[in-house]
C-alpha cells in the first residue's frame, strides 16, 4: 500500500542520512573525520575568498603522545583522545568545526573569525587542555598541546592546499620553539623583516 512505500521510503532515507553521517564521523571521538573537516575547510575557503571574510584554521596537536601510550597503555590513550576531542568542542562555539584530522592531531574551522580572536581561542583552549585532570582506567593523566593559527585572506595563502599547510608549518614552529604554545603563521611579516634586512644591506 501507499502508506506502507511511503514508510519504507522514509526509513530508507533516514537510514541514508545515518550512513551519511556515520561516513563523517571519526569512529573514536565522534568528531568529524579528516576527509568531511577538508570539505569543511574548502567550503570556508571558498567563502572567505569570495566574500573576503576572515577565517582561521587551527592544527591542534597533542605533546609527547606517544609517552602517554607508553606510560599508561594504548586504551587510556584513547581515553585521553577523547577527552581531549570533547574539550575541543566544549571550547568552541556551535558554527566552529572540530575534526580529527590524524592520531593523536585536532583541525579546528573558525569561519568569520579574525586573528585576535582565533588567538584568544587558541590561548584558551591551550591553557584548558594544560589544567585539566584527563581521567582514564590507569589514573589521571596530564597533557600540554602545540597549536598552529593560519588566517585568510593572507598573501601566501592562494589554496586550501596551502591553508592547511600554512597551519602545519605554524604547528612546527610551536613544537621547535618548546611546544604548550599557539603559533601564528605570518609569512608575509617574514617577507617584510627579510626585505627590511635587504634594504638595510643595501644601503
Ligand atoms: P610531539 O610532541 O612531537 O607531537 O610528540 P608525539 O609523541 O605526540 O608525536 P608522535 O607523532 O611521535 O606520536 C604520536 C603518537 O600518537 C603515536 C601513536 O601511537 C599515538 N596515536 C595515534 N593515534 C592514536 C589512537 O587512536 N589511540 C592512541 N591511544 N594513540 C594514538
Ligand atoms: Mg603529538
Ligand atoms: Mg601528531
Amino acid at each position: 500500500t501507499v502508506g506502507t512505500s511511503l514508510a519504507l521510503a522514509l526509513r530508507n532515507a533516514e537510514t541514508h542520512r545515518q550512513f551519511q553521517e556515520l561516513a563523517c564521523r571519526d569512529g573514536l571521538t565522534g568528531l568529524l573525520n579528516r576527509r568531511a573537516l577538508e570539505q569543511v575547510i574548502e567550503r570556508e575557503f571558498k567563502a572567505g575568498t569570495r566574500y573576503r571574510s576572515s577565517a582561521c584554521f587551527l592544527l591542534v596537536d597533542l605533546d609527547f603522545f606517544k609517552s602517554v601510550n607508553d606510560r599508561f597503555g594504548h586504551l587510556a590513550g584513547d581515553q585521553v583522545l577523547t577527552s581531549a576531542a570533547a574539550l575541543m568542542r566544549k571550547t568552541v562555539r556551535d558554527t566552529d568545526e572540530v575534526g580529527r584530522f590524524g592520531g593523536e592531531e585536532f583541525g579546528i574551522v573558525l569561519p568569520y573569525t579574525n586573528l585576535d580572536r582565533a588567538l584568544v581561542l587558541a590561548e584558551r583552549l591551550r591553557r584548558q587542555i594544560e589544567m585539566q585532570e584527563f581521567e582514564t582506567d590507569q589514573g589521571i593523566v596530564r597533557m600540554t598541546a602545540s597549536i598552529g593559527i593560519a588566517h585568510i585572506p593572507g598573501m601566501s595563502i592562494r589554496s586550501l592546499s596551502e591553508w592547511i599547510a600554512a597551519a602545519d608549518l605554524a604547528l612546527y614552529d610551536a613544537k621547535a620553539l618548546g611546544r604548550n604554545r599557539v603559533v601564528i603563521h605570518a609569512p608575509d611579516q617574514a617577507v617584510s623583516i627579510e626585505s627590511v634586512l635587504l634594504a638595510q644591506g643595501a644601503a
